[in-house]
């Protein structure tokens, strides 16, 4: 039996109860209220949802490109219609403000409807008479049944990076969704039923580690999308690559800003400010370490200070509040730890959120924006991946030293420069390491129809997601080479 607060799969195009018997309860970050019990799926129900997926694959293959995407447009016409509770699910589940999920579920939105260009951007390519009277072509084919793996931060964007890909390609498709943020994920599921689409088309199995190794080891699976923290990645890249998938992993970040003094500094503040604290800190795009060049120091430093000073941290479902708590006590707890350990390694503590509570919400998992200076290269956590509102800040003399201290991370996600200056631009987007760069942009974060392009310990793989690289990823070339000589066929 479902009872309301149980989270169930959907395969083969019907809900149904996970074969777990371990639950874990999914309660609303500010108010610690119990929202569901998310059951942790078994192998079993990663194997029967992989087993519908390859059933419909064959015919759902056969479907055409433009019948395909009718589907799409469906799922585009009712995600717009349940759109702001869809938004409210993702505020009680995750915590964010109801504004960042609205902003959130728009960027899944675009996928969907870049996925609809599918009968134009699956297209091959072909050319006459490669030798004489001998003709040769490209075409795409989906791969077979192909998995997503996503993370808790963005419960509605995330899985809409690959999903409509993937079906407009001609794939059969499992989603994993984080096991923190199963509604979101229930409620989308409710519409793509909705949809009519055969049974096994799409099927989502919740659950942890367990449902994800399955997908990992399972033969009928191709492909596997994954997004998550950076040691995950390395797991399932390595896992995947020995059983012969292809695979894409997105991983963890920890994303510079450079601000040399010839910003404007207003516009430069609120940015950053955005960026730093949209979202308490959990984005893969947020900036995490801001890098001042010169004269910048002194008029930065004060005006984001007093700009954090001023965020309303509160419950993201009242429309005033600015950021919102991180999503677990564990979380917090962690976030607090790294700031005490920041301090201890030399940082100097401009801004201390730690201890934060919220008239009403006293159990709520608050803290609110910090801020963090002089924190030099040596100390621990300028390498650390933080994922909570705490901006750290390091002062330089030169754009080159600028440049070295953000080439020195392990992580290439995004990092961004402000400035006036397009020689400085220029310089910075030539030589920084980095797969998304932001030139007085703080959150570089691409559209549906550009790649999402993580560098080094934020990206395992070669074809990205989103963009023109999704169809790479989602389908195989074949090259076709024909001769049909003339004297072979009867005359008409
Ligand atoms: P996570 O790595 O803990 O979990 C991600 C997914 O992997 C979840 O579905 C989880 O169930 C699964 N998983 C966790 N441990 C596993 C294991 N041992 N074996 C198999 N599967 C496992 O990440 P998270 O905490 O949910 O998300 C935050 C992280 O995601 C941050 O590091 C953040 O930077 C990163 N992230 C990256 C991007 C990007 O585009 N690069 C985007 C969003 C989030």
């Amino acid at each position: 039996m479902i009872d309301g607060k149980e989270v169930p799969n959907f395969i083969n195009g019907k809900w149904s109860s996970s074969s777990g018997t371990e639950y874990l309860s999914i309660a609303n970050p500010a108010t610690c209220e119990v929202l569901a019990n998310n059951s942790l799926g078994k192998m079993a129900d990663a194997s029967s949802a992989v087993q519908a997926a390859a059933k419909a694959f064959p015919s759902w293959r056969a479907t055409p490109p433009e019948e395909r995407i009718q589907y799409l447009f469906k799922l585009k016409q009712l995600l717009e219609e349940d759109f702001d509770e869809i938004a409210r699910i993702t505020t009680l589940e995750h915590g964010k403000t109801l504004s960042e999920s609205r902003g959130e579920l728009r960027r899944g939105i675009e996928n969907v409807e870049v996925a609809c260009g599918i009968p134009t951007l699956m297209q091959g390519y072909n050319l006459e008479d490669v030798a004489h009277g001998i003709d040769e072509s490209m075409i795409r084919q989906p791969l077979g049944v192909v998995a997503a793996v996503t993370p808790f931060n963005f419960p509605s964007m995330i899985p809409l990076w690959f999903l409509p890909y993937a079906l407009a390609c001609g794939n059969t498709f499992v989603l994993k969704p984080s096991e923190r943020v199963p509604l979101t994920m229930k409620r989308i599921f409710g519409l793509i039923q909705q949809l009519n689409l055969p049974a096994g088309v799409v099927n989502l199995v919740n659950g942890g580690s367990e449902v994800v190794d399955c997908l990992l080891d399972h033969p009928d699976v191709k492909a596997i999308s994954f997004v998550g923290s950076t040691s995950v990645a390395k797991k399932v890249y390595e896992r995947s690559a020995r059983n012969g998938k292809r695979v894409q992993c997105q991983g963890g970040a920890k994303n510079h800003v450079v601000i040399l003094p010839d910003a404007d500094m207003s516009t430069t503040t609120q940015i950053i400010s955005d960026s730093a604290f949209g979202c308490a800190g959990q984005r893969c795009l947020a900036v995490s370490m801001a890098v001042t060049v010169g004269d910048a120091r002194e008029t930065f430093t004060q005006a984001i200070s007093e700009m954090a000073d001023s965020i309303k941290v509160g419950y993201g479902l009242e429309e005033d509040v600015q950021m919102g708590p991180v999503v677990s006590r564990d979380s917090k707890k962690r976030i607090e730890k790294l700031i005490e350990q920041g301090a201890s390694d030399g940082a100097k503590i401009l801004l201390d959120g730690r201890g934060t509570e919220i008239l009403n919400y006293e159990n709520g998992h608050f803290l609110n924006p910090t801020i963090l200076d002089e924190v030099a290269p040596e100390n621990s956590i300028s390498q650390t991946e933080i994922f909570g509102p705490v901006l750290s800040l390091t002062h330089t003399n030169t754009i080159e030293q600028a440049i070295e201290i953000v080439s020195n991370s392990p992580y290439g996600n995004a990092a961004s420069i402000f400035t006036r200056n397009g020689a400085a631009a220029r310089k910075f987007r030539y030589e920084i390491p980095a797969g998304n760069v932001g030139i007085n942009i703080g959150v570089a974060a691409p559209m549906a129809y550009f790649p999402f392009c993580g560098w080094k310990d934020s990206f395992l793989g070669v074809l990205h997601g989103q963009g023109r690289d999704a169809i790479d990823f989602y389908t195989e070339k074949k090259v076709v080479i024909e001769r049909w000589p003339l004297q072979w066929s009867r005359k008409f």
